[in-house]
Parts: C-alpha cells; sequence; structure tokens
C-alpha cells in the first residue's frame, strides 16, 4: 500500500467546495493586498490563540525576523535558540543580526532542555527562543522563569504547533510573541506561504503591523524602518475556511498517534512522549531507532514515504558553519539527527495506513525482549 507523508487531498475533499467559494469572493472583491479577509483572519486567529493581536505576515521566517527586530535586537546580540529545529529559526535570527546561541535538546521531548539555559545566557542574550518541535509544547514555565531572572523576552517559535496546549495556554500566547507559519503541510496551512505573529503587547503589535508593510499603517506615512512582508488576502480567505477545523484535525492527528503508538509498543522504536500537562499536536510524529536509515529504505521500498526532521543539527549545516555559537556539548542533537524517523502523519490519514507502516517497521525492527538479552 502507498503511504504519503503528507497527503493534503482528503482536507481538499472535505473543505474544497469552501475554499473556492472564500478565494472567488476576493477576487471578485478585487482586495488582494491588506484586504478584508486579512484583518478576520487575524482577529479569529488571535482570539483563537487566546491573546489581543494577530499580524499576519509573509511567511513564518519574516514572522520569526520582523519579531525579533520589532524587540530592537541588533547586531553583537545573541538569542538562544534549540539547536534542534528547523534551520528557519536560527536563520531569522541571523537575519535579525543577531547571533544564534544553540542549547541541546530534552533527550525525551526533544525540545530545548530549559536545565542548560541559565549557562548559555550571556550579557549579551537579548531573547529567547524556544521551538515547539513536531508539535510539542516546550518546558515554558521553566524556560519563562530563567528568562525573567535575566529580564529578556521569550520569543515563541510556534511554526509547528497550531492549536498545540501547555497548561491551559495555546502554544505562541505564552511569551512577549508568537510567531507561526502557514506553509500548506503545517497543521493550518494556506495554499501557499503565510505566517503570522501574536502577541498581547499592544506596542510591539503596532509597531509590526507597520513594519509588515514599508513601515507605515496609514498610506504614505512611514513611521518605522519597513519591508513587504504581507500576509496575501487569498491566503487568508483560505486559512479562514481551516481555521473551525484546526482542533479536530489536530485530534484526528492525535487519534492517528495512538495507533502508532499501540501497534509499535514493545519494538526497539522509540515514540513520541508527552507530558500530560500538555498536548501535543504531532506536526511530525518523530521517532527514534538505530539503524534508522535502514528503516527508511524499508518504508520506501514498501511504498511508504517517511522523513528526517532533520538530517543535521543547526551548526551542522555548511552555511551555519562560524555564524552560530553552540552553548555547551549538543550530544543529543546531534544524536537526534542520526536516529530520527518521521512516520506518514496527517489529520486524514486511515487506520489501514498506518497499519501498514507498522507491518513494514515492525517486520523490520527488533522487539524490545531480543534487545535486553
Ligand atoms: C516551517 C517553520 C518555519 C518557517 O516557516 P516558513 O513559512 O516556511 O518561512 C520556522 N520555524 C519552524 C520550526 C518551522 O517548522
Amino acid at each position: 500500500m502507498n503511504v504519503p507523508f503528507v497527503d493534503l487531498r482528503a482536507q481538499l475533499d472535505e473543505i474544497g467546495g469552501e475554499i473556492r467559494a472564500a478565494v472567488n469572493e476576493v477576487i471578485e472583491r478585487g482586495d488582494f493586498i491588506l484586504g478584508r479577509d486579512v484583518q478576520a483572519f487575524e482577529e479569529e486567529f488571535a482570539a483563537y490563540c487566546g491573546v489581543r493581536h494577530c499580524i499576519g505576515v509573509g511567511n513564518g521566517l519574516d514572522a520569526l525576523r520582523l519579531t525579533l527586530q520589532a524587540l530592537g535586537i541588533r547586531r553583537g546580540d545573541e538569542v538562544i535558540t534549540a539547536a534542534s529545529t528547523f534551520i528557519a529559526t536560527a536563520q531569522g535570527i541571523l537575519q535579525a543580526g543577531a547571533v544564534p546561541v544553540l542549547v541541546d535538546c530534552d533527550p525525551e521531548s526533544y525540545n530545548l532542555d530549559p536545565r542548560r539555559l541559565s549557562s548559555a545566557i550571556t550579557s549579551r542574550t537579548k531573547a529567547i527562543m524556544p521551538v515547539h518541535l513536531y508539535g510539542q509544547p516546550a518546558d515554558m514555565d521553566e524556560i519563562r522563569m530563567i528568562a525573567e531572572e535575566h529580564g529578556v523576552p521569550v520569543i515563541e517559535d510556534a511554526a509547528q504547533a497550531h492549536g498545540a496546549m501547555y497548561k491551559g495556554n495555546r502554544c505562541g500566547a505564552m511569551g512577549v510573541a508568537g510567531c507561526f507559519s502557514f506553509y500548506p503541510a503545517k497543521n493550518l496551512g494556506a495554499m501557499g506561504d503565510g505566517g503570522a505573529i501574536v502577541t498581547d503587547d499592544d506596542a510591539l503589535a503596532t509597531k509590526l503591523f507597520k513594519m509588515r508593510n514599508y513601515g507605515s499603517q496609514v498610506k504614505y506615512r512611514h513611521e518605522v524602518e519597513g519591508c513587504n512582508s504581507r500576509l496575501d488576502t487569498i491566503q487568508a480567505a483560505v486559512l479562514r475556511v481551516k481555521l473551525p477545523r484546526l482542533d479536530r484535525w489536530n485530534q484526528l492527528r492525535a487519534e492517528a498517534a495512538r495507533r502508532y503508538e499501540e501497534l509499535l509498543a514493545e519494538r526497539e522504536i522509540v515514540t513520541p512522549k508527552c507530558k500530560p500537562d500538555r498536548t501535543h499536536v504531532y506536526h511530525v510524529y518523530a521517532t527514534r531507532m538505530p539503524d534508522r536509515d535502514a528503516a527508511l529504505e524499508a518504508l520506501s521500498a514498501a511504498g511508504v514515504s517517511a522523513g528526517i526532521h532533520y538530517p543535521k543539527p543547526v551548526h551542522g549545516h555548511t552555511s551555519m558553519r562560524g555564524r552560530v555559537r553552540a552553548a555547551g556539548p549538543l550530544p543529543y542533537a546531534e544524536t537526534l539527527a542520526r536516529e530520527e524517523l518521521s512516520l506518514p502523519m496527517f489529520p486524514h490519514i486511515t487506520p489501514e495506513q498506518i497499519d501498514a507502516v507498522a507491518r513494514v517497521l515492525t517486520r523490520h525492527s527488533v522487539p524490545m525482549a531480543a534487545m535486553r538479552s
């Protein structure tokens, strides 16, 4: 059985009619730039996250960069982040002129390990940017406590965690600002590029509303330096159709995760672990196994598309050489890059598809009992 890594077709079957109607309305109105749907989506997504403001921008990378710039981060500053993340996190920091300082991940959650955070802080640290990796909320209480002690803001990279909850709070709503991407395959995805920043800080929001649009909120009045990074009206219209379904789609992802968990228990495969005070939204179903590359090949031969997130930690990329600083040894980030295997995961994945994936893996892997002997 062929199992794609992500299949958006079933999603389209569910909402295609509504999306076409919404896009058609934009075309008829012609308000393609900062149109009615952008403002409506910004209000709806802010309410969904439980914050006062949402600023729609062109993509997730710009959301990160603009937020750092709006907070006054400059050349020579340091921003602490996770060594295990998509490259955009580090690139956003670099584009703001700062140096990414990398902290190792927790071996169970794969998120920035708060026990290694204090020792990474220097006099140049101007922000801490945890990532809710794979859709699992980072240890926000511990991170925020250390940040407060040192008087530095926390900016969340929530690009993989739309809708995830931590102790009753949405991911993105716990720092000074939360940054989202609406890349099509994200849990809340547009039909092209898109991004957003959510915040409760009125002054920060006002600044970002200007910065994303040439530094201007009132036509031809340019008060701050800006750029052109606006959420497209057509993408906002698509996102408005999808947002009311996000929680249910996240639940379907969680059900798929439970099925994987049952089928893969007792094998030498490490499945995702999530603490009871938070909800994982499984943007990526990340497993770990010693012979990851062989498993990937076996899956591929059986028609299953799996993935690796990510083949290298941030500091392993040639583009990052000499531009990032490791806060200390990063053994868990390196192990994760060697052993991680992402299994097919999307809301409409069927039990039969999950069973097919698990069958290949259980045939391929060694039972736990055999490992111990
Ligand atoms: C997807 C992603 C981004 C960047 O989003 P784009 O919209 O592709 O620019 C940033 N951080 C993380 C963790 C991501 O997964």
